[in-house]
């Protein structure tokens, strides 16, 4: 494989998607040796057929809020490969949202799907709408709006989004019932669902706890556990907030939570009805770190700040894309900390992560360690094929049961010769075979 000029043919195609060619240069790096040792994927043009999207769909928004002002957004839907099912992915409604941003986020669900075990391809998509401080019924209309376009691309057997940054239960309700009355069906063709209408136990909770799920199979190679440690977790979203309940639940202490504009030190732990008080803020769409600190006095708020500074034992970055640079790695290293897993799309940097490997520290990446989410969306997918509700130990067993799997396919694809595993490497390679193998055997189209 040439990869520098694999990656300045892409550059030049798709200029300042930063984003994009930092995920694309990221799994073909790790792939690399199983590539060259495998012919047969040189001579199909794997790679150039990988790195390419299917398709993008990319339309306008129109809608109307509640002083009458007419606001225009832009709605996407990049459908990346279907090679091993429909393809399945979240979509993300933020301002920062741009054709880069999600195109890294579809290739890099691709490999994730792969990882589950389960039938399902990799899309992703969303707007530059931001939901922040829109009341109901402007959220409403938007969502009827951007389902408008979207319902004509998907399907339950084509594709089936589902939620991401700013798309919770309330988007998906309203996603959901204008594509019910588009096209006339009732179908598990959104995940995400509310609970009375199709939705699965476990699925909110499911990132957060598949990440802990992962992040404990790591520890426990080096015969460690969650018990007594302290843990620095940033975010406090849907994925967020299911890794604190599970890493208390644990017997570990959570320490900070964080949102853009700083983070929150509580020495005390985050805990019970800490949580519950920072979900009722959420839900009705409030700041959530500032207001926290004035609630419980025992609790810092650390202005522009992110958590990476304080001492722990394990972190899991649950916020956003590239928000662990060097720097925090270097500190989180010397203040010794064991594992850091990753519940958010690509939340380290490239420099990050090598402080990471080369200090042999347990490092895992997020489309392993947040692959519990999109996993239970496919037990959702399941349930909703069969008209039937799985009790909820019955969902939680084969989320962990999943998250177990997908450990062990990083630990034989990336444990080297001294014992170390690269779990970048192993999530990479494990997810790339599945996909690549499966496109071989249908031929190119
Ligand atoms: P949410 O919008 O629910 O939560 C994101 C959280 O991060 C919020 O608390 C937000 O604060 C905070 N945040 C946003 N930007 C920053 C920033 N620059 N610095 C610090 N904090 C920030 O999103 P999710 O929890 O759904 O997603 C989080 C990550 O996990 C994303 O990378 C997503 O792609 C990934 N993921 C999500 C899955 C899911 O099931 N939801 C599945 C797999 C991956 P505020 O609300 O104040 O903006």
């Amino acid at each position: 494989m040439n990869l520098e000029k694999i990656m300045s043919d892409l550059e030049k195609k798709n200029p300042g998607e930063v984003e994009f060619l930092q995920a694309v240069r990221e799994v073909l790096e790790s792939i690399q040796d199983v590539y060259n040792e495998n012919p047969h994927f040189e001579s199909a043009n794997i790679i150039e057929r990988i790195i390419e999207p299917d398709r993008v769909l990319m339309f306008k928004v129109s809608w109307v809020d509640d002083s009458g002002k007419v606001h225009v957004n832009r709605g996407y839907r990049i459908q990346f490969n279907n090679a091993i099912g429909p393809y399945k992915g979240g979509l993300r409604f933020h301002p920062s949202v741009n054709l880069s941003i999600l195109k890294f986020l579809g290739f890099e669900q691709i490999f994730k799907n792969s990882l589950t075990t389960l039938p399902m391809g990799g899309a992703k998509g969303g707007s530059d709408f931001d939901p922040k401080g829109k009341s109901n019924a402007e959220i409403m209309r938007f969502c009827q709006g951007f389902m408008l376009e979207l319902w004509k691309l998907i399907g339950p057997e084509t594709d089936v989004p589902a939620g991401d940054i700013g798309v919770g239960g309330r988007e998906i309700g309203f996603l959901y019932g204008m594509y019910k009355k588009l096209a006339r069906e009732n179908s598990g063709v959104l995940t995400g669902k509310g609970l009375n209408w199709g939705g699965s136990l476990i699925r909110p909770e499911a990132t957060g706890f598949g990440a802990v799920y992962f992040a404990k199979e790591m520890l426990a190679t080096k015969g460690e556990t969650f018990k007594g440690k302290t843990v620095c977790i940033s975010g406090f979203g849907n994925v967020a907030w299911g890794a604190a309940l599970k890493a208390t639940e644990l017997g570990a202490k959570v320490v900070t939570i964080s949102g853009p504009d700083g983070y929150i030190y509580d020495q005390d732990g985050i805990s019970g009805e800490k949580i519950d008080y920072l979900l009722e803020l959420r839900a009705s769409n409030q700041d959530i770190v500032k207001p926290y600190s004035y609630e419980f006095p025992g609790a810092q708020f650390h202005q522009g700040k992110r958590p990476w500074e304080v001492k722990c034992d394990i972190a899991l970055p649950c916020a956003t894309q590239n928000e662990l640079g060097k720097e925090d790695a270097r500190t989180l290293v010397t203040n010794g900390v064991q594992c850091v897993a990753e519940g958010a799309n690509m939340p380290s940097t490239p420099e990050a992560i090598e402080v990471f490997l080369e200090n042999k520290i347990l490092f895992a990446p997020g489309k392993a360690v947040n692959a519990g989410g999109v996993a239970t969306s496919g037990l959702e997918m399941s349930q909703n094929s069969m008209k039937l509700s799985w009790p909820l130990k019955e969902v939680d067993e084969r989320l962990h049961h999943i998250m177990c799997s997908i450990h062990d396919q990083c630990v034989k694809h990336g444990k080297g010769k001294d014992g170390y595993v690269n779990y970048v490497k192993g999530a990479n390679v494990a997810g790339f075979l599945k996909v690549a193998n499966a496109m071989i055997d249908q031929g190119i189209i």
